[in-house]
């Protein structure tokens, strides 16, 4: 799915490609997709003329605010995209929803696995909404403090990589980004989480924000497991990928030390690391 990195860049590119452009139609090819509306014609009149003032992010969803008081909130899934088109762009077998605008262009959620939500709701009050508040940190947010970090990983008691992953600890790291995090560290995935030295919380710390901040520089990471390439509103798959250090390359030689990555389970999830040089 796509994790804070590729949510992050796609909504920088909606920011500079939509905003300021007024919806002139929409179609909705799956009801599931917008199924915390009644009727898709609901979801379609909720959109109908309105204008696109801002596009922001909370966690792994999307949030463009619109005219009128509404907010449209979506979430991609495990495999969805969004792609710009040609308003007469014909869509896909996996095309959920398009959208068109009155100056021109249109926006389409192509989706083969058919997990991406989308819904109109109150602005007011949206950030309060129960989809979009799993509890987790939203590591990319201005509140997400050293001394806030520090405090909730010993208010656990976790080994690293499953914390890393757990969305109700962390918004949208997901397994890719969390071993190459702990690495980036120095930590090993089965270290307790509150058990760190005031020094390791710092190196994580660290290390969180130069990956996140690194794949948002390379357009994030094409997905390597989804059926379709991830790709950018462009269609360019991002290029994180070819900079992992540890995720993926077990029995390779870890660029540090030159020792075999390797992959190993914690607490049921699977991590791979350096055994060597992340202690
Ligand atoms: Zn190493």
């Amino acid at each position: 799915m796509s994790h804070l990195p590729e949510v992050e860049v796609l909504r920088k590119d909606l920011e500079k490609e939509v905003v300021g452009k007024r919806v002139k139609d929409v179609s909705v090819k799956t009801a599931r997709t917008v199924g915390r509306h009644r009727h898709r014609p609901d979801f379609i009149a909720a959109l109908d003329g309105r204008k696109i003032e801002a596009v922001r992010r909370r966690g792994t969803w999307l949030l463009f605010d619109l005219d009128e008081g509404a907010t449209l909130c979506a979430h991609l899934g495990d495999q969805g995209v969004v792609t710009r088109e040609t308003a007469k762009a014909e869509s896909g077998p996996h095309t959920q929803v398009v959208v068109t605008f009155t100056t021109g262009g249109a926006l389409h959620l192509v989706d083969p696995e058919r997990t991406s939500r989308l819904f109109v709701a109150p602005t007011d009050g949206v950030e309060q909404l129960e989809e979009l508040v799993p509890g987790g940190i939203d590591p990319l947010s201005g509140t997400f403090t050293w001394h806030a970090f520090a405090r909730y990983l010993a208010g656990r008691h976790a080994a690293l990589k499953a914390l890393l992953v757990d969305e109700s600890f962390i918004l949208g790291l997901g397994d890719l980004y969390a071993d190459e995090i702990l690495w980036s560290a120095g930590l090993a995935p089965d270290r307790r989480s509150d058990a760190l030295s005031s020094q390791e919380v710092r190196r994580l710390y660290r290390a969180l924000f130069e990956v996140l901040y690194e794949a948002i520089k390379q357009g994030g990471t094409a997905d390597l497991d989804a059926e379709g390439e991830h790709t950018d509103l462009f269609g360019e798959p991002g290029d994180y990928g070819s900079h992992l250090n540890v995720h993926g390359r077990a029995g390779e030689p870890c660029p540090r030390c030159r020792r075999p990555v390797v992959h190993t389970e914690v607490e049921g999830v699977g991590a791979y690391h350096c055994s060597s040089c992340q202690g």
